[in-house]
């Protein structure tokens, strides 16, 4: 069975190491890897290809730093290309980002059945071009594989529901596992940056309603002013062209760095003494490697995470965010496993051959 994975972006690198190693053992199924070029930096892209011995690219689509518009459709065109010549039994698709909803569009028209790993979550916020990405993807998924029963009951509102939705577990568990020990065998970050373990916060902020308004923006700075301990920050790209193009000063006790590759940032979120992050994957990373995360934002799709002690909201743009983000939360409740038992990346396979065979 040949399957066609598209991939674009940083997360969704992580995400298909796990997915992308259970294939490269697989008798019965084969990949064809094609990246559109979403991220492309070499910080942002290649160095996870290398670390995380994911298969060299077979097209490489060029497709990046345009609008979401120029992006999506420009990516579309390309895909639907490949997909002609490639003609393969599935389309595999990750996550939430335009890649995501560039594939799922070329192959649903053409008549290839679109795999959704990550399906079924959802802010409730359409503002967000993440919110829009992935319900689109899921109405027009064939396979709906969902990390958590949270995702299951969102997907069953919408009316979607039956054996097309399979619940796997997160492949990002998969990779926190796999990779989180050989971040301590291998990684040397602490020492490079003069850390601590337990000594410091790690934060990432790239979430477009953050990073393009200048008030959240400068509100998110000075909360790392409050927190009163070393703030590692790597920088996302866009985040630090609109530092610049603000002019926003960046507090004393805050660390600048570039994008790490992901067994660094892995040994910065295990020694960690909070996260901070309006990041989806790395709110559950913290829960993963026991830190507790606060995030930087309205609302989150990881609900469960809250409800479970582990990550506290709060939003940059709430009139006491400063007065409440100096506050270190407490560890949430040991001991739950909403995402699954560190095995989602042959549960897609098996959904995959079961469903499509
Ligand atoms: N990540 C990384 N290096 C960094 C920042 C993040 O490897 O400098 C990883 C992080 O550990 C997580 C993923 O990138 O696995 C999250 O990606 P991102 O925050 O860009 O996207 P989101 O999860 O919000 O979609």
């Amino acid at each position: 069975m040949k399957i066609l994975t598209i991939v674009g972006a940083r997360p969704q690198f992580i995400k298909a190491a796990t997915v992308s190693r259970v294939i490269s053992k697989s008798t019965t199924c084969s990949e064809v890897m094609v990246h559109t070029g979403q991220h492309f930096d070499a910080n942002m892209s290649d160095v996870f290809f290398q670390e995380l011995d994911i298969p060299e690219p077979a097209y490489n689509l060029g497709v990046g730093g345009g609008t979401h518009g120029q992006n999506t459709g420009r990516m579309l065109e390309a895909i639907e290309t490949v997909m002609l010549k490639e003609r393969p039994d599935v389309t595999l698709v990750y996550g939430d980002t335009d890649s995501t909803l560039a594939g799922a569009l070329a192959a649903a028209k053409i008549h290839v059945p679109v795999v959704h790993v990550e399906a079924g979550l959802r802010s409730f916020n359409k503002r967000m071009p993440e919110e829009i990405n992935r319900q689109l993807t899921d109405h027009i998924s064939s396979l709906l594989l969902t990390p958590n029963n949270v995702a299951v009951e969102n997907l069953a509102k919408e009316g979607i529901a039956g054996p097309r939705v399979r619940n796997v577990g997160d492949v990002m568990y998969d990779a926190a596992l796999f990779f989180g020990e050989k971040a301590e065998r291998t990684s040397r970050i602490l020492e490079r940056l003069d850390l601590a373990s337990k000594g410091f916060v790690l934060a990432t902020v790239h979430r477009q309603e953050n990073t393009d308004d200048v008030k959240r923006l400068g509100t998110i700075l000075d909360g790392f002013a409050r927190m009163a301990r070393p703030v590692v920050l790597p920088l996302h790209p866009r985040t630090k062209q609109r530092i610049a193009s603000f002019g926003l000063q960046v507090p004393g006790n805050v660390q600048i760095v570039e994008p790490l590759g992901y067994i660094d940032m892995v040994m910065l979120e295990k020694h960690a003494s909070l996260v901070a992050t309006d990041s989806g994957g790395v709110q559950k990373e913290a829960y993963f490697h026991g830190v507790p995360c606060l995030t930087l934002r309205d609302e989150t799709e990881w609900v469960e995470l809250v409800q479970l002690g582990w990550n506290t909201l709060l939003s940059p743009g709430a009139g006491d965010f400063l007065d409440k983000v100096g506050v270190l939360p407490a560890p949430g409740v040991p001991g739950a496993s909403p995402y699954g038992n560190g095995n989602a990346a042959d549960l897609v396979i098996d959904a995959i051959v079961d469903a499509f065979r």
